[in-house]
């Protein structure tokens, strides 16, 4: 059990592949310290999304592993890995029900305030309140009520309101206003702070706020830095 954890996670030679005799990851390390942010680029096919799958073990490697302050993930229940590590995924998933109810998924004991909170430090608050029922309001599945935007900010609401040691956020590559890009950046900044962070990053924005980067290339790391090394 990770009980409370610091969030250092070490990536140790991780050898996988989906198919056999078709590796996705050819031996991948990285040590990366808690509460550090990581971006995490290269074409498509180069292994981002694949790291991100065995690190909320969707899938164990073939060889290494990945420890969290020293423990092999493996030995550690799914329940407590998926309390301490977090994900947004890109096309930000919201289901059919009411506001409230899509940013408390995952913390079901969370108070209205705590809710609002979340909403509020993520500057999603505002638009909430302007629609129909605020909090009440019903969204279809996949959100497609709401803006692109609303959605990204919603799903940090949620991340916030979950509050992980470790995130994984892939981010989204549809682009957006500038007004919205730069509170999308403020409000990853609330999210990032004091957690340790992967992000499949799009944005430059991201990628230069990033602590570093690191470049995949065929399930290899090719290169890596702070933005101004790079
Ligand atoms: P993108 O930028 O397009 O999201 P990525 O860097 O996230 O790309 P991965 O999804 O990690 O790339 O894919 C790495 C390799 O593994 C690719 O060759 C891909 O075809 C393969 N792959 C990914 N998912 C699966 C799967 N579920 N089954 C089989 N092969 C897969
Ligand atoms: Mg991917």
């Amino acid at each position: 059990k990770l009980a409370s954890i610091r969030g250092d996670v070490t990536f140790d030679r991780l050898v996988f592949e989906y198919e056999k005799g078709r590796p996705a990851l050819r031996g991948i390390s990285l040590d990366v310290k808690a509460g550090q942010t990581i971006a995490l680029v290269g074409h498509t096919g180069s292994g981002k999304s694949t790291i991100m799958n065995l690190l909320c073990r969707f899938y164990d490697p073939n060889e290494g592993a990945i420890l969290i302050d020293g423990t092999d993930i493996r030995n550690v229940s799914i329940e407590s890995l998926r309390s301490q590590v977090g994900i947004v995924l890109q096309d930000t998933f919201i289901f059919s029900g009411s506001i409230r109810e899509n940013i408390r998924f995952g913390r079901l004991d969370a108070t209205n305030d705590e809710i609002v909170k979340a909403a509020t430090a993520v500057d999603a608050h505002d638009f909430i309140m302007s629609l129909p029922d605020g909090y009440d309001t019903e969204v279809e599945e996949r959100g497609n009520s709401l803006s692109m935007g609303q959605r990204q900010l919603l799903s940090f609401a949620r991340a916030l309101l979950a509050d992980p040691r470790v995130l994984i956020l892939d981010e989204a590559t549809a682009s957006i206003d500038t007004e919205t890009e730069l509170k999308i950046q403020e409000a990853l900044k609330k999210l990032l702070a004091g957690r340790t962070s992967f992000i499949v990053a799009h944005r430059l924005s991201t990628i230069r706020n990033a602590d570093r980067i690191v470049v995949l290339d065929h399930g290899v790391i090719v290169e890596q830095g702070t933005h101004e090394e790079l």
